[in-house]
């Protein structure tokens, strides 16, 4: 083995404990002890100083690819195992769980929960847990009041089915995909994760950070039991403590059911995030009381899917007229609307609750869900229809039924397809036939004109408009009346 390329390796391990030292809270005493774990992965009974530095590095990007490219080229390991190992390598000079843990509770203490959350959002970046710079990538817009993301880094799962193969694990440890056991687990690449505990509603439950996630803060709240998803009175408690705790943050859990939900069903979590989401700020179509709760608000969200939302400071209230909601949409039956709730063990009807803390108190909103299906619709007669699949077929998850929609990252050569088609002015080839009716509403939109911008807005008005449309087809009551005859069952009465 080349002396120098040995150098060069020794450098970039040098700039990663620097920049530890730095941005990772890697105590100096720990420095030699962690060279020598990086040493011994690689069997290196060599060393010599070298002096480079990696405090300059905001984020971890640069140091990495040092340490893959001099790795390569020493010899120490190929292509193939350099992502595992560069993730090792980070793993240990990352603080240790129990140093993760300290340091979090800490910060609540001292400082408030999204003080606390920001600081470990941005410790996850800087040990490349969370994967910024890729996300950075993804295009990103607003449009027809909803925001649109293409996610390149992330796999397409266009059948729930395949979704969940996506997440078992061959030999059953860990579990799933969000078990704890994670932490630290090489069979996942886990090293460089790391959990904090949350105590909701009196349980033991953690918090992580979505490697990939789509939004500021994205993570989920996970029980530290396997347990399957479900969503019960206790949801809208744990919910509510968690906001209580941690307020800068929105946190729901997806219906527990396929097709309509999150991937991971076996697993009971609730996802969260510090962004403001299109659906958190929709107005309210029509309001209503409850006699027994009057000082609570129920409203008709002005929104594309079919959302009601419990307005209160009144722990109580919120979670007793969100339970009588709850059960009277899993208990609804209209076979003219397609409805039906169940059908012998079959279950199809359920919710998505998702709660903010505003100056109005706590803010609940229920969005009602169906995974049924039809001959029609095998995919769901309240899912994403058939003419939308080219744009979007995965299940639309909480996120995406509160107006953020994650779109798969074969658009981005695609819709260019598309878009130099309508430059020249071509027909569209039968390999993108699927995009023929969304080929056919951008000819509409641009007319005559064959000017790049104007076709690159034409682009992101019909991404939006056709997102607006997948949440209108899984609105579960198509007209907000029907919504309204729901409620007033219920014995809910309108204000004026
Ligand atoms: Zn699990």
């Amino acid at each position: 083995m080349s002396e120098d390329k040995l150098t060069n390796f020794y450098q970039a391990v040098d700039a990663l404990i620097d920049y530890a030292h730095t941005h990772l809270k890697l105590d100096p005493v720990d420095s030699d002890w962690s060279r020598n774990q990086i040493f011994a992965l690689f069997g290196l009974n060599s060393y010599r100083p070298t002096g480079a530095t990696g405090t300059g590095h905001e984020r971890p990007d640069v140091i990495i690819e040092q340490l893959r490219d001099t790795g390569i080229a020493a010899g120490l390991f190929d292509e193939s195992q350099a992502e595992s190992l560069c993730d090792q390598m980070m793993g240990i000079v990352s603080l240790s769980p129990s140093a993760m843990k300290r340091g979090f509770l800490h910060d609540v203490e001292a400082y408030g929960g999204s003080h606390a959350m920001a600081n470990l959002y941005n410790y996850s970046i800087k040990n490349n847990y969370v994967r910024r710079s890729v996300l950075d990538q993804n295009p990103r817009f607003d449009t027809n009041g909803l925001i649109v993301t293409i996610n390149k880094a992330k796999p397409e799962f266009k059948s729930a089915a395949k979704a969940q193969a996506g997440n078992s694990v061959a030999g059953g440890y860990p579990k799933c995909s969000i078990c704890h056991e994670n932490e630290g687990f090489a069979g996942r690449t886990k090293f460089t994760l790391r959990t904090v505990p949350l105590t909701l509603d009196g349980q033991d439950w953690f918090w992580q950070f979505s490697p990939y996630g789509y939004l500021y803060e994205h993570g989920i709240a996970v029980n530290y039991e396997h347990t399957p998803m479900h969503v019960d009175r206790g949801t809208f408690r744990r919910l509510m403590d968690f906001v209580d705790q941690y307020p800068d943050l929105f946190i729901g859990s997806n219906a527990a059911l396929p097709r309509i939900g999150g991937s991971v069903l076996g697993h009971d979590h609730y996802q969260a995030g510090g962004e403001k989401l299109p659906m958190h700020v929709a107005g309210s179509w029509k309001s209503f009381r409850s006699a027994d709760f009057p000082q609570a608000e129920i409203e008709i969200l002005d929104w594309h899917n079919t959302a009601v939302r419990v307005v209160s400071t009144d722990r109580e209230a919120i979670e007793e007229l969100s339970t009588r909601i709850h059960e009277a949409w899993i208990n609804y039956r209209n076979d003219e609307l397609g409805i039906i709730p169940r059908a012998g063990n079959d279950v199809f009807s359920a919710i998505s609750p998702t709660v903010r803390l505003t100056e109005r108190g706590y803010e609940m909103s229920i969005i009602l869900r169906s995974n049924i299906t039809s001959e029609e619709y095998p995919e769901g007669i309240f899912h994403a229809h058939p003419e939308f699949f080219a744009i979007k077929q995965e299940s639309i998850g909480l996120i995406e039924a509160q107006g953020l929609f994650i779109l798969p990252g074969r658009l981005d050569t695609q819709l260019a397809q598309l878009a130099q088609l309508l430059e020249n002015n071509q027909e569209l080839p039968a390999e993108l036939n699927e995009f023929a009716g969304v080929f056919a509403e951008l000819q509409e939109l641009i007319g005559e004109n064959r000017d790049a911008d104007v076709i690159a807005q034409a682009i992101r008005d019909e991404l939006g408009s056709v997102c607006q449309r997948i949440l209108e087809n899984t609105a579960v009551f198509k007209d907000h009346s029907i919504t309204q005859s729901f409620l007033e069952d219920l014995g809910f009465t309108t204000e004026n």
